[in-house]
């Protein structure tokens, strides 16, 4: 059973300390993910590295892992969907600061930063745009079941008929 993450972290600190970082977070904190999802149930794993990179960068490394519950757009049935991304961080003060190229930029005016934010703005970016089951039945289930408008006679045909 992973640990429960704290909110707030104070990250440029877990950066000179070299923090480790895994654990888990409920899907229920994330309010801005509720939209695109068909209920809040599931936790979302978090491995992440807090460090001094080589050019005397605070960054952050790792991975977020989780399975959301979304709608499959094509049969608007419930279907899981795994997502897995890997993070690269880089913690600037401000946004005048480059960026190297692998690293998205995270900037922190204050010290406390919320962790819970910080991986609901990763699962955003990692969401499809739109989910389908891979092997959706809906297709399918269209071509297998008559329509019963084509059993009834059509009315216009057989005027048709009687007209020749
Ligand atoms: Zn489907």
């Amino acid at each position: 059973m992973l640990e429960k993450l704290p909110n707030f972290i104070d990250t440029k600190r877990f950066t000179l300390q070299n923090c480790h970082l895994k654990g888990n977070v409920d899907l229920a904190e994330m309010s801005r993910l509720h939209d695109s999802l068909y209920n809040q149930d599931g936790t979302v794993e978090i491995d992440w590295h807090f460090t001094i990179n080589e050019q005397h960068r605070p960054i952050i490394t790792g991975n977020i892992q989780t399975t959301l519950n979304v709608l499959c757009q094509r049969c608007l049935q419930v279907m899981s969907l795994p997502i897995e991304t890997k993070v690269a961080l880089i913690i600037l003060n401000n946004e005048d600061q480059e960026v190297p190229d692998n690293y998205e930029a995270l900037i922190l005016t204050n010290p406390e930063t919320s962790l819970y934010n910080m991986i609901e703005d990763e699962l955003l970016l990692a969401l499809p745009i739109v989910s389908y089951h891979t092997d959706c039945s809906s297709n399918q289930y269209k071509t297998l079941k008559a329509d019963p408008e084509d059993l009834k006679p059509n009315p216009f045909k057989i005027l048709e008929n009687l007209k020749n």
